[in-house]
């Protein structure tokens, strides 16, 4: 099969830690030579890229951090001349500038080639065909992934997101077999399926989705899957790794592969900076391994998860990464609580009668409002039934996070529908 570089997705372990030591040392030198910013870093650590003799030895090395990015804005961080660079994405920062990252033409070909890796180890062919609905234009996601669906050869339909209407006609009318979309906007897509009356298994061609972008629960990707009697691959990825396919999931949906020879991956206590043990949780540190223009070294990319290493049941050896369980700053605090939205979602998603759309409201630090849609014949039927599910999320809220919520039970259709990422939690005490 096209893609499916056997010999190099499963390489032993030795030899793959062989392989990204060799590029380690050569990326360090290569910012040390080009890049100011790290070159001063590593000194002021007392780093000589030529003396790394283990991958262990990366610990040593301080972290890049977002605010990194904007050091020597936009070009400082560049190894390359600009006439090397063939394209600019960014992705929106909390603040003011967006994240800038250049890609040299070698950068654009190993992005799709990653992709396409991913894509085949879904089980992907030549004769599918991709409905790419995220967005096109500076973000990363719809770009990279269409360029590596045509490096398998897939037929990609470059969508864009919204118009729902139409995303519905191109999947009946061009036999779409694959999509690529947020998950909060593939809820919505299915539920309007619904509302139409198509019925999904038959007049459709579906077999699988690549969901990412967003953090989503397991209750989630089953509740998609069942709704379009489809496969869900999770997808993850962020713009300054070159945006979807840093991890994916293969065949098996137990995890997501990261590409170990492109990448250098660690876990740490986002409080201490150290690694955490073996398998535990903490935050995600990405070192490019293979990029020109802009490698990026133990990149904080503040996204929260933890390191399966036990191996696949697919052959591959490069680990894999449990689900993003959220990211360390989308955590909010009511009654002196960590909650993660993540949380909220993964119970409103596995009860049944709820529907797709949900928001958290904050305006007091001592409560946390939920405001959920839900089915319409619920919303429609008896008072008691609706008593009932009320008290259901109320309760199920209270045993996952340890706060009672209030509830607001919503007609479908009420909450604003997202295309891209959805805006889950309205913290009106930081406005
Ligand atoms: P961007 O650079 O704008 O594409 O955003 C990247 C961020 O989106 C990541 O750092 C994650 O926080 C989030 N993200 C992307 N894909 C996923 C996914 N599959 N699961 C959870 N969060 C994701
Ligand atoms: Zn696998």
């Amino acid at each position: 099969m096209q893609y499916w570089h056997k010999e190099l997705e499963t390489l032993p372990r030795e030899k793959l830690e062989q392989l990204q030591l060799e590029r380690l040392k050569k990326i360090l030198k290569r910012v040390y030579q080009k890049v100011p910013h790290y070159r001063k870093k590593l000194q002021d650590a007392g780093i000589n890229p030529s003396n790394i003799k283990s991958l262990d030895e990366i610990r040593n090395i301080p972290f890049t951090t977002k605010e990194d990015l904007f050091v020597d804005y936009p070009y400082g961080l560049l190894t390359v001349p600009i006439e090397k660079v063939i394209r600019l994405h960014t992705s929106s920062g909390t603040t003011g500038k967006p994240k800038a990252i250049f890609f040299s033409k070698k950068d654009i070909e190993n992005s799709a080639e990653l992709i396409a890796r991913c894509l085949v180890m879904t089980g992907a062919t030549k004769n599918d065909i991709l409905q790419n609905s995220m967005t096109y234009g500076l973000f990363t996601g719809a770009f990279v992934m269409h360029y590596g669906a045509e490096k398998v050869g897939i037929f990609v339909i470059p969508a864009g997101p919204g118009n729902t209407e139409r995303q519905i006609n191109l999947m009946r009318d061009f036999g779409t077999t694959m999509l690529h979309m947020t998950p909060s906007y593939t809820l919505y897509v299915a539920s309007v399926i619904y509302d139409k009356g198509i019925d999904p298994k038959k007049e459709l061609k579906l077999k699988r989705a690549y969901l990412g972008a967003e953090p989503y629960s397991e209750e989630t990707r089953k509740k998609i899957e069942n709704m379009l009697g489809i496969d869900i691959y999770n997808c993850y990825g962020l713009t300054e790794m070159n945006g979807p396919g840093v991890g994916f999931e293969c065949i098996y949906k137990d995890g997501l592969h990261i590409w170990e020879d492109n990448f250098l991956m660690e876990v740490i206590n986002p409080e201490t900076g150290k690694p955490v043990n073996d398998g535990e949780i903490g935050e995600l540190v990405l070192t490019t391994l293979n990029r020109e223009a802009m490698p990026l070294i133990r990149y904080r990319t503040r996204d929260l998860t933890r390191i399966i290493s036990e191996p696949c049941k697919c052959g591959r050896t490069h680990r894999r990464i449990s689900r993003i369980l959220g990211r360390s700053d989308d955590m909010f605090i009511v009654k002196g609580v960590n909650i993660f939205p993540q949380q909220i979602e993964q119970v409103l998603m596995g009860i049944n009668g709820v529907a797709q759309n949900y928001q958290i409201v904050l305006d007091s630090y001592d409560e946390m409002i939920v405001r959920v849609e839900i089915d319409r014949e619920i919303f429609d039927g008896k008072i008691e039934k609706l008593v009932r599910l009320k008290d259901e999320i109320i309760d199920k809220i209270r045993s996952a996070t340890m706060v009672k919520p209030k509830v607001e039970l919503l007609e479908p259709g009420t909450l604003p529908i997202s295309e891209g990422k959805a805006k889950r939690v309205i913290d009106k005490r930081t406005i």
